[in-house]
């Protein structure tokens, strides 16, 4: 069984395996073959994946004779001829906005496996990488923001006086939300937090931030299938519209974490709510690439609007390259070994698995997925 482990392309400084994940292929019995300059970007030299027992090679070399492929995100089709028909290519490969290239996977004999399309289910805890790197942004949103804001954040009591600690407010406590809350405080901001789901009330209470909910209002509950948030009553709506308008004026830093599923993320704050800030102010947009939860928010940039200062990130884990490469390269080894046969000395997937079934993409030449199938 060999292991092919590629070099990212473009933006992308992450890299799919780690010595200590290629430790552990190597323990159940696999070689592991890494494209050279995998892990540069990463702060892992060749040299620390040969010494784990790694080959080094080009990605022809790599791929030749490949039963499986570890990539971060999709690699270009075309650059895989050379692998075995039937290898598994594992990744987040991004199978919305990529229907061409999973059809070019599929064509080339390839079984994708899209890891972003892993269940939220307990046995997949320690497989999802979304919630891996959603973790790591979540820190990496609240020390860009500190960056960028022209005060302190934590209070300081100086013999030239008092330095104010700075008011944080996370809207979406999700993965992300949960590590912002936890981040700004430990910076000593005062924090307070939203979102439409009633249960994270208790785990914002347990960070030691305060809670801001809707109250009274039918339709509050927006838990929808998997623990996402569902879309919210036009009422809802307008309630939260309004309890984030008293808010959000008296806010230093907000961090928007919004996402529903198959959907554009929520517009959580207009432009009429964003002038009643004070100048100064930084907002990070988490879900600026699904469409922003701010008005105004360009995914890739910082604007300023009413002299608010708004990012819109982008991949933020990509910035923290050598944790959040050890923390995707588990969630990758944590799924083959999972399905790893002793006797066969390979992963076996079964088709009735619900993990199978979710994240396989391709299979036998053809498209398998019905996810993908009945996508828009
Ligand atoms: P997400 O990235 O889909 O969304 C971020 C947050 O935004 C969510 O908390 C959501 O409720 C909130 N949100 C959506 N619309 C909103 C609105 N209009 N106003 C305010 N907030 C809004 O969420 P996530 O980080 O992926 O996590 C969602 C849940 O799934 C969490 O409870 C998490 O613990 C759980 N989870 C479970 C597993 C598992 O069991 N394997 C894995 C990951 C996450």
């Amino acid at each position: 069984m060999k292991i092919a482990v590629l070099k990212e392309n473009g933006a992308e400084t992450r890299v799919a395996a780690i010595p200590e994940t290629v430790k552990k292929f190597a323990a159940l019995g696999a070689t592991v073959a890494v494209e050279q300059g995998a892990g540069a970007n990463a702060s892992l030299p060749d040299a620390d994946f040969e010494a784990a027992g790694a080959t080094i090679g080009s990605r022809a070399d790599v791929i030749k004779d490949a039963d499986i492929i570890l990539a971060v995100t999709g690699p270009e089709p075309g650059s895989l001829q050379g692998a075995k028909k039937g290898a598994l290519l594992v990744g987040a490969l991004d199978p919305a906005k990529r229907r061409e290239d999973i059809e070019a996977y599929a064509n080339t004999g390839l079984e994708a496996l899209a890891m972003e399309w892993m269940p939220r289910i307990t046995r997949a805890q320690s497989m999802d990488i979304l919630s891996s790197q959603s973790n790591l942004a979540g820190y990496k949103a609240v020390v860009d923001a500190a960056s960028l804001y022209g005060r302190a954040f934590p209070m300081m009591m100086t013999a030239a006086g008092t330095v104010h600690p700075a008011k944080a407010f996370v809207m979406g406590v999700g993965v992300a939300g949960l590590q912002a809350i936890a981040t700004a405080r430990r910076l000593g901001a005062q924090v307070s937090a939203t979102d439409v789901r009633s249960a994270t009330k208790e785990q914002i209470q347990s960070l030691g931030a305060k809670p801001i909910f809707v109250e009274g209002v039918a339709g509050i509950e927006g838990e929808g299938k998997g623990g996402y948030a569902s879309e919210t009553s036009a009422e809802y709506q307008a309630a939260q519209a309004e309890l984030v308008s008293g808010h959000i004026a008296k806010q230093d830093i907000v961090i928007t974490t919004a996402l529903i599923p198959g959907r554009p993320a929520p517009r959580l704050i207009s432009d009429a709510q964003l002038a009643t800030m004070r100048p100064g102010s930084v907002i990070v947009d988490l879900a600026a690439e699904a469409g922003g939860n701010v008005e105004g928010c360009v995914a890739g940039e910082t604007v300023e609007r009413h002299g608010v200062k708004i990012i819109g990130a982008v991949q933020l884990s990509r910035t923290l390259a050598a944790d959040a490469s050890a923390l995707f390269a588990r969630n990758l080894a944590n799924f083959l070994t999972a399905f790893w046969d002793k006797e066969q000395g390979a992963p076996v997937l079964p088709d009735d698995d619900e993990i199978v079934a979710a994240i396989r993409l391709t299979k036998g030449g053809a498209v398998v997925s019905e996810r993908l199938k009945t996508a828009q």
